[in-house]
């Protein structure tokens, strides 16, 4: 039955009307007057009830409808301006409202956590290298500047804390971009195999010096198209094969492998280094995370290489997983379209 202010008072005339013939009829009034008197009754109940009810209360009904749809809530007209709605579904959208409203607190919460967080962690890590610096020049202004052998040595170590700084704020601009959609993927269609020999010879002295080598498997003579933006996905296979060399065993090997499957090629990069546990696999790809933070630093790591790396492969519409048993290696995978796609 349709719940509004013309039904409710219709019912209660109804029943006032039922009251008044019940007593008029027991003290013998005849029909004429008794029919009177119910139509005069009813339409003056029905005139008083209507207005009660409709001023009362289904107009505050319109005003939460209206509530509602100013929060954006979807009403769908269960309270309209023809009153045709029910309490039942009423206090259903008022509960749906209230669950969603207490989501929404619960995401603005985890995101205040996370800002929070992502404060304190930025606050710590430019703190070390300016720190660093500063110590070291205000050691050479108090004299350390006149003996030529502290000299160099002080001076050699503030550039490489200010590289450092430089690193980092490069990195942190490069997330935010791609966090914010600034940089946009330029995709085209190129030979993976040429992108990776070029980085095997940006790479190669860093790699030598460990005596690590570097490996590429794949089908001889045979091209291999990707689909891709050539200078980020450059970037991304740059931060792991570095990580491969850094982590990496000393003498050891770096694999990358390309294994074509459909209309996709799966990449994987592989060191036989000392692995990752699976406590840390969980968080290897938060921000300013490190499984050992001494070694990463003293490299010149920032703690954003895979953050970046997840990044870019998001923006390509992929992702990256890590299978890693500690003491045999790490290997990262990530799939790629080998062709034009939006
Ligand atoms: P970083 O600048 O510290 O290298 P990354 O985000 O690139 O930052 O890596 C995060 C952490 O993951 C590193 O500090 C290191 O502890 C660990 N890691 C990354 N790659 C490897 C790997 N191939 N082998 C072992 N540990 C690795």
């Amino acid at each position: 039955m349709i719940f509004n202010s013309r039904s409710v008072a219709f019912l209660l005339s109804i029943l006032i009307c039922f009251g008044i013939g019940i007593t008029l009829t027991l003290n013998n009034i005849g029909f004429y007057i008794i029919f009177i008197t119910l139509l005069v009754g009813f339409t003056i109940s029905f005139s008083i009830c209507f207005v009660v009810f409709e001023l009362l209360v289904f107009r505050e009904f319109r005003r939460i409808n209206y509530v509602f749809s100013k929060f954006g809530t979807k009403s769908d007209g269960i309270i309209d301006g023809n009153n045709n709605g029910s309490v039942k579904r009423i206090s259903s959208e008022l509960l749906t409202f209230a669950n969603r409203k207490e989501e929404e607190i619960e995401k603005l919460k985890k995101l205040e956590m996370f800002r929070r967080e992502f404060l304190a962690d930025i606050s710590h890590e430019l703190k070390t290298p300016v720190f660093a610096a500063q110590g070291f020049i205000h050691t050479l202004l108090d004299g350390a500047m006149e003996d030529e052998k502290y000299r160099d040595r002080f001076l050699q170590k503030s550039a490489k804390a200010l590289d450092q700084l430089n690193n980092l704020i490069q990195d942190l601009i490069v997330i935010s971009q791609l966090e914010t959609g600034e940089i946009k993927m330029h995709k085209e269609a190129f030979d993976i195999r040429v992108l990776i020999h070029e980085i095997f010879e940006i790479l190669e002295d860093r790699a030598h010096t460990k005596g690590i080598s570097l490996h590429l498997d794949c089908p001889e003579n045979e091209e291999i198209i990707i689909y891709a933006d050539y200078n980020r996905l450059g970037q991304v296979l740059k931060n792991l094969i570095v990580n491969a060399i850094i982590y990496g065993k000393e003498n050891g090997e770096v694999r990358v492998a390309l294994k074509a499957k459909d209309k996709e090629l799966i990449v994987s990069i592989t060191d036989n280094g000392p692995g990752i546990s699976d406590e840390h696999q969980k968080r290897i790809f938060q921000r300013f995370y490190r499984v050992e933070k001494s070694r990463s630093k003293e490299m010149g790591g920032t703690g954003l290489g895979l953050s970046i790396v997840k990044h870019i492969l998001e923006a390509h519409g992929t992702s990256i997983t890590l299978q890693s048993k500690v003491g045999k290696g790490c290997t990262f995978t990530f799939k790629l379209s080998k062709e034009h796609s939006s």
